[in-house]
């Protein structure tokens, strides 16, 4: 029986699959008391809260594993922890179906004004006049990456009617039609025939920028932008000019370049713009979903199996 330390609140049901097997602490540390604590641990289990410094890796030296409960391992260190041997795990496909989901209703929000009719009306406005929205039936959506998330909006946007095109120069033409997408080869022919360009990359030195000014600018007039990926992969600067001058008719986002975004950012003052705080993720199923995927990766990595989601 090993020693696992959750140091940041994950779903109980990940914390009992945990217990079935071995001792469970769970208790949050600050900076300063978790290398002292990890004398006492092989595993140890986050969130985005926690960071996992060389020190924290290093410390105790009986840690074996780190699972972080949900995709982005930013806060670990993982060239220290590939150094010292240390396996670090986490649950990427937790939060797919939520994010595209919350994709989809930036899509509708925008397609049908919803929030600024909702604020209108709060303000006693009945602003059915000029209200005219559109549908999704019918139109072009294009995804600038089509992989877990990327896929599954895909789907989703199937039963609204919509065509799929798909760049992602990592996925064949034969996985693409597998997806039901239509794979395009240039970034630009995409921008162009999209009424619906939704991001689904991670953020690279490949992709930061990858929606710039001059890329922006090719799409339709009547075209909306969704970023649920990471923010830096849209030039923000040059959205707020492309919305505010009418290049483009919305944009959807829910990540940003600095977060939290701030308050006089120019985005916040647009009205054809939906802004959600990084809650792409937020939904109870996927929390649950984090909770339960992270511990199985420990699990196994305890076990000495090998980890489906394995990082390091
Ligand atoms: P994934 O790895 O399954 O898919 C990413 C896809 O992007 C891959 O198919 C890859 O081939 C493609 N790609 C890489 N470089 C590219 C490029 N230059 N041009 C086009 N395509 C490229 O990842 P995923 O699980 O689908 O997640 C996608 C993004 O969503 C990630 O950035 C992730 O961090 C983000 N995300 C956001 C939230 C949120 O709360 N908003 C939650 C989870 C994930």
């Amino acid at each position: 029986m090993a020693r696992v330390l959750v140091t940041d609140p994950i779903h109980d049901s990940g914390v009992q699959l945990l217990r079935k097997e071995h001792e469970v602490v769970v208790e949050e540390l600050d900076a300063v008391a978790l290398p002292r604590a990890m004398a006492g641990y092989e595993a140890l289990v986050v969130r985005s809260r926690t960071k996992v410094t060389r020190e924290v890796l290093s410390a105790g030296g009986r840690l074996k594993v780190v699972g972080r409960a949900g995709v982005g391992v930013d806060n670990v260190d993982t060239a220290a922890a590939k150094e010292l041997g240390i396996a670090i795990v986490n649950a990427p496909t937790a939060a797919t179906n939520a994010v595209a989901e919350l994709a989809v209703g930036h899509a509708l929000a925008l397609a049908r004004g919803i929030a600024r009719l909702d604020g209108a009306m709060r303000q006693g406005r009945w602003e059915k006049k000029g209200s005219e929205g559109w549908e999704l039936a019918g139109k072009t959506l294009g995804l600038v990456g089509v992989g877990r998330i990327g896929s599954r909006v895909a789907e989703l946007a199937r039963a609204f009617g919509m065509r799929a095109l798909a760049y992602d120069p990592y996925v064949s033409a034969d996985a693409a039609r597998r997806m039901n997408v239509e794979k395009v080869d240039s970034l630009e022919r995409l921008l162009e025939d999209a009424d619906v360009v939704s991001v689904h990359v991670s953020l690279t030195p490949e992709t930061k920028g990858l929606l710039d000014g001059k890329r922006i600018a090719l799409m339709k007039r009547t075209a909306i932008l969704l970023n649920l990926s990471r923010g830096g992969v849209v030039d923000e600067p040059a959205l707020a000019m492309a919305l505010e001058s009418g290049a483009i008719a919305g944009a959807g986002l829910d990540v940003f370049s600095t977060e939290p975004l701030a308050p006089d950012s120019p985005l916040a003052r647009l009205p054809n713009v939906i802004l959600t705080p990084h809650v792409g993720a937020n939904s109870r199923e996927a929390q649950a979903a984090a909770g339960r995927i992270v511990a199985e990766q420990v699990l196994k990595v305890l076990r000495g199996e090998t980890a489906d989601f394995r990082v390091v």
